[in-house]
């Protein structure tokens, strides 16, 4: 088949830092995708919430087309006729002043990083080099060295080092930790609101209001990295919506591309993005007409409040179809809006094995940390194909019982 050769040729030819599934696409619609051999999958990880409007979406296929006969790259030196619109309808829909666009979340969260240090010197007053910005256990926030360097995975850490220094680790999810962790020289406490790498791994509740009131407290920023949680997958715009609370630094990616582009954004108030000057942070790429384009787009799509509508719906079909499931080999389930961590009896096999009998079935799913599987269907997809791809996890798990 030609899908076995395809395989193989890219893994020859790749750096093996990826173990993907044996399957080799070559068109997508919707919530489906299509392999060179003409075989049809139900893609239930959706781009790890980068495809959250589904393959293809018309809008957001049509704004990148026409932009692209239009204008696709002029770098910052200049302005662009796409820039305004971008930046002040994401503005707009975080409630903030101003937008910092860069490309990638790892970007982003660098940037987040560059502000709250640059903001703590100049405007809390935290004495030279000396800041320090408060992350969580079992945190995921991108590749770069400085980001891995305050990971807890050895798999993300062990070997890259050395790492840059002004970061502590809290455990997630606890307030009196945390508190104990803010010092004078805190500048940023920087947490998911849901954990998604981390397995779709959900805070108490009153958690994320309680990081907000010791942020304001302490003269701390908060920055959320809303990244995968965020732009419609929770059922929410944002993930801190869920508690309504609002962070200092929104840091955005993934689904802000639309699946098309790379798109990521930093987006707070002028009085904490205002620290920079010009000269001092920057971007080729970031912000470029194409990606202000397809960025507008789905800012137009979330506006609407269909997508977050559908996640809340489907995340009900989710829930009860994964929470029949617990105790027939699966041990715990975790969901918010339409998105899901699926930890799997060890008994049954490793969330690996279940995903290539998923695969074998019509279904792509991705585990994480051995035994779980996240599930991030694109927003699109219909409760029909939804059902029909839980009844695939239910046989492949019950089937092997
Ligand atoms: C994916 C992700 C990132 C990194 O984004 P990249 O575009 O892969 O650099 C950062 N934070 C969170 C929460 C993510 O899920």
């Amino acid at each position: 088949m030609h899908s076995r050769a395809e395989f193989e040729r890219a893994e020859a030819h790749t750096a093996h830092n990826y173990h993907p599934l044996p399957v080799v696409v070559a068109h997508a619609e919707g919530a489906w995708m299509t392999d060179v051999d003409g075989r049809r999958f139900l893609d239930l990880l959706a781009g790890y919430s980068a495809l959250n409007f589904g393959h293809g979406h018309p809008s957001l296929l049509a704004a990148a087309h026409s932009q692209l006969d239009q204008l696709t790259l002029t770098s910052r030196a200049f302005v662009h006729d796409r820039f305004a619109d971008f930046t002040a309808a994401l503005a707009e829909l975080c409630g903030k002043d101003l937008v910092l666009p860069m490309n990638t979340g790892a970007e982003a969260v660098e940037t987040a990083i560059k502000v709250a240090r640059k903001w703590g010197y100049e405007v809390k007053g935290v004495p030279a080099d000396t800041a320090e910005i408060i992350v969580m256990s079992g945190n995921f926030h991108g590749r770069t060295t400085t980001i891995v360097g305050f990971s807890d995975d050895p798999d993300a850490r062990d070997g890259f080092g050395p790492f840059t220094p002004g970061f502590v680790t809290v455990p997630y999810g606890d307030l009196a930790a945390l508190e104990a962790a803010i010092t004078p020289r805190t500048v940023a406490v920087l947490v998911e609101p849901i954990q998604g790498e981390g397995g779709v791994v959900i805070p108490p509740e009153g958690y994320l209001r309680g990081v907000r009131e010791l942020c304001t407290q302490h003269q701390v920023l908060f920055a959320a990295d809303e990244i995968q949680a965020g732009l419609g997958r929770t059922g929410t715009t944002f993930a801190c919506d869920h508690e309504d609370v609002v962070p200092d630094l929104y840091v955005l990616g993934k689904a802000l591309g639309g699946g098309i582009v790379p798109v990521s954004a930093v987006v707070a108030d002028r009085d904490v993005l205002g620290v920079l000057k010009p000269g001092q942070h920057g971007s080729t790429f970031g912000g470029n007409p194409l990606a202000c384009a397809v960025g507008l787009t789905v800012v137009e799509l979330l506006r609407t409040g269909e997508f977050q509508a559908r996640a809340t719906d489907l995340g009900v079909l989710l829930r009860s179809r994964l929470e029949a499931l617990v105790g027939h080999g699966v041990v715990g389930v975790r969901t918010r809006g339409l998105w899901a961590g699926v930890d799997i009896d060890p008994a049954i096999g490793t969330g690996r094995e279940v995903c290539e009998a998923l695969m074998a079935r019509g279904v792509l799913a991705k585990d994480t940390h051995g035994s779980t599987i996240r599930l991030a269907p694109p927003l699109v997809v219909s409760p029909e194909d939804l059902s029909w791809g839980l009844d695939q996890l239910a046989d492949v798990v019950g089937a092997s019982a």
